[in-house]
């Protein structure tokens, strides 16, 4: 418990949790060299747009994301290192905001956008869902103006063994906008009632399942009831999945993306056949973030159909 203390920031209390986040960063980019220095380096990324017909995605070249997409997250390999998401491991200037008195809202010293946050739990638990939806639904609650997302153990998280959230602001991730403007060429309702519509999309490389509604509880049951429906993976101890959320105009929206694998085949090519793209909730979002400069400028948008048709489950 004195290590929790010791990380976390005095806020006013008075001040919206918003507010207490932007406080947060204020403080930890200029208290925290690397965070400076890569929130900086952020701003002169190169970025390029690869366009579909009604959505696309940013590639982003961002080298300090190596250690992420290339995590080796084998179970051996987990064991052998200090978990960065442990309190008792967290640079001293790393300070956070307690949340729903069991997590720790961080800010993510390697960004991939802007006020980049992580949330983890202040114990070294594994990550798995479990019955943490209704946490990140009221995660997200506080979070108003934040898309908040969950990587499965096998579906992009490089921390499988410390349960942890990530958030970025509503809007950074394509996806975001793309769902309000998509046409009824992608979207189709597959269920509804008084208290929640729930879509699926098609035609949008990924396979995506949308939860609306004002009721937190219907979404959960909703949500719960689908991912029983999905092929159970031993080594997560859960289906293969990610998720996002957001809360907008008094009306949470879940994202669900049903997925087979963790990594595209080009990952693990060699030579000039291999492309460094891990896929997780940010890429599923829109954003392909390619740490070595050679991916940035040759990923094509055959690559891209080829990387999601290996990574998404078709769901009919
Ligand atoms: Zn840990």
């Amino acid at each position: 418990m004195d290590h929790l203390l010791q990380h976390l920031i005095e806020t006013d209390k008075n001040l919206t949790r918003i507010k207490q986040v932007e406080q947060l960063f204020a403080q930890q980019v200029n208290e925290w060299p690397l965070l400076q220095s890569n929130t900086e380096a952020l701003k002169s990324i190169e970025r390029r747009y690869i366009a579909f017909d009604g959505f696309g995605f940013e590639v982003q070249h961002n080298p300090a994301r190596e250690r992420s997409t290339c995590a080796d997250t084998r179970k051996k390999a987990i064991e052998k290192r200090p978990c960065f998401l442990c309190i008792n491991n967290l640079p001293t200037q790393q300070k956070g905001i307690l949340l729903l008195d069991r997590y720790l809202l961080l800010a993510n010293p390697y960004p991939i956008f802007e006020n980049h946050l992580t949330i983890s739990d202040i114990e070294h638990t594994p990550q798995n869902i479990g019955k943490r939806l209704g946490d990140m639904l009221q995660i997200t609650r506080q979070l108003e103006s934040y898309t908040v997302f969950y990587n499965g153990p096998a579906c992009g998280a490089s921390a499988p063994d410390h349960f942890h959230f990530q958030a970025c602001p509503f809007g950074a991730m394509h996806i975001d906008n793309e769902l309000i403007t998509l046409g009824q060429s992608f979207v189709k309702e597959t269920f509804k009632n008084e208290k929640i519509v729930i879509s699926k999309i098609d035609n949008y490389l990924r396979t995506v399942f949308v939860f609306e509604s004002d009721d937190s509880k219907e979404i959960i049951a909703q949500a719960e009831k689908l991912i029983e429906t999905l092929p159970f993976h031993a080594e997560s101890g859960e289906p293969m999945f990610n998720l996002m959320c957001n809360f907008q105009k008094d009306k949470y929206r879940l994202l669900l993306f049903p997925r087979i694998a963790q990594r595209p085949q080009c990952f693990y090519k060699t030579g000039s056949e291999q492309l460094v793209v891990s896929v997780a909730s940010v890429e599923l979002g829109g954003i392909i973030v390619t740490p070595r400069h050679v991916d940035f400028e040759k990923i094509s948008k055959t690559d891209l159909i080829k990387i999601f048709e290996e990574v998404t489950l078709k769901y009919t």
